[in-house]
């Protein structure tokens, strides 16, 4: 077993000049987290968070197929419009939802599926102290030929793996997530998206969180899996788009060497300032800037893309910008690597896919020179949705779609053929059919 401070001190003590030693002082987080996300696709059995649980003996693996069942009364709740179900303070979830325990002694217990309901909780739980907590989410499609689909569940489960390990919670074989996930969308689809509702889709969260219920700041010995699925509003089509405004120069969304790169509760609540700040001022998100340079990182809990034309000095084509994923400052979206996927596949000659790191002076200068074509942020929550200006210290940055309201052609193309891959118009490897619902 490998855990982050045993093998730090096994190093220092006896081998403190190999070079493997050195490389795992300076590359800690990496290669700890490298090999647990190993040794959970592999021969995984359920232990290692860095909680000393499982000295030797066995502990038991996530396994979906031992899932019990315990169904909630179909008739007691009625299903409500679209509009009704978002309208109120309170996210409504279907009937189910799935949970599992996890001991470090003992290792993952029988995945519960049962009636949606609160979760009891110690005080003294790790999550509520430490933010030992991570998150998923991604959406369940009713398509127009009337099938169920998941878009890429397979990344997010990954995902989940990797961000589970960066704040010490247990690993798991992401198909055992990938299988409960599935199982829980079998079981509600067919009342909560029913068929009659063509191009509507539901959201699923699932979660984990640290439970042990011991002050301290330590790795958690128990934990928690869950999973609900809900109602989410349409957020990809505001009226006349989404602007977006740069963060204040004293806050910055992550760091190098920090956790930007995974979807951990603690990236979450610290942004919220600003973004509520923002939303005084009538803008729809942050667009997240970093260093001194001001990078362009994501918009919001979004990754975002801009589309301009390079400067004539530079060949002057159509080019669609994304800031890259190598310092680990940012989300490796799903939606992103799927719009970059189809950039590269499908707009071919026509536009440059350019994954890169440039700053809002680019975006600026671009702007003056009358460069920029299209600007979106994409993610599961805002689908691809338009953007349609950006404010930065006093200046406003207009987008084309700005003026006349409506969405970019390439904007309008790439989300057509994400929105027909996820509702079944295009039959492809990426929109997963839930067959037994
Ligand atoms: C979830 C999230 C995204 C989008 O990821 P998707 O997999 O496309 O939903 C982008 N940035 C941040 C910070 C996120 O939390």
């Amino acid at each position: 077993m490998v855990s982050l401070f045993v093998a730090g001190s096994k190093v220092s003590s006896s081998s403190s000049f190999s070079p493997v030693a050195r490389a795992q002082d300076v590359d800690l987080t990496a290669s700890a987290l490298e090999h647990r996300i190993a040794e959970a696709n592999g021969k995984f059995n359920g232990h290692t968070n860095g909680a000393n649980g499982a000295n030797g003996h066995t502990v038991k693996a996530l396994d979906a197929s031992k899932l019990t069942v315990q169904l909630a009364d179909p008739t007691a709740r009625e299903v409500p419009d679209e509009a009704t179900a978002n309208a109120g303070d309170e996210t409504t979830c279907t009937d189910h939802m799935i949970t599992c325990k996890w001991r470090a002694a003992t290792g993952w217990e029988t995945p519960e599926l049962k009636p949606y309901g609160p979760l009891s909780l110690m005080p003294t739980a790790s999550v509520l102290h430490y933010a030992t907590e991570c998150f998923e989410g991604l959406k369940v499609f009713r398509g127009y030929d009337g099938k169920l689909r998941l878009f890429r569940l397979d990344l997010n489960a990954r995902r989940m793996l990797m961000s589970t390990l960066r704040i010490s919670l247990p690993g798991f074989e992401p198909e055992e997530l990938e299988k409960l996930i599935t199982t829980l969308v079998a079981v509600d689809g067919p009342k909560w998206l029913p068929r009659e509702r063509p191009g509507s889709f539901l959201y699923i969260r699932p979660a984990m969180i640290g439970t042990q219920s011991q002050l301290g700041v330590q790795a958690p010995k128990e934990a928690l899996l869950f999973i609900t699925v809900s109602f989410m509003p349409r957020l990809d089509a505001p009226v006349g788009g989404i602007k977006l405004h740069t963060n204040p120069e004293d806050m910055v969304r992550a760091w190098v060497g920090g956790f930007g790169y995974a979807k951990v509760g603690a990236n979450y609540g610290p942004s919220l300032l600003a973004t509520a700040e923002a939303r005084a001022r009538g803008f729809g998100q942050i667009l997240w800037l970093y260093g001194p340079e001001g990078y362009c990182t994501e918009a919001g809990a979004s990754n975002f893309f801009i589309v301009w034309r390079a400067k004539e000095s530079e060949g002057g084509q159509l080019q669609l910008v994304t800031a890259p994923l190598d310092d680990k400052l940012i989300l490796d979206g799903v939606t992103r690597r799927s719009v970059v996927e189809l950039a590269r596949k499908r707009l071919r000659g026509e536009v440059e896919m350019v994954e890169r790191k440039y700053t809002i002076d680019e975006v600026v200068e671009a702007d003056r020179e009358g460069r920029i074509v299209e600007a979106f942020a994409a993610g599961t929550a805002y689908f691809i949705c338009a953007v349609s200006m950006i404010h930065h210290r006093g200046k406003d940055v207009q987008i084309p779609m700005g003026k006349t309201g409506e969405i970019g052609p390439l904007t309008a193309k790439l989300k057509g053929w994400m929105m027909d891959i996820m509702y079944g118009n295009e039959q492809h490897e990426w929109g997963v059919v839930v067959s037994k619902e």
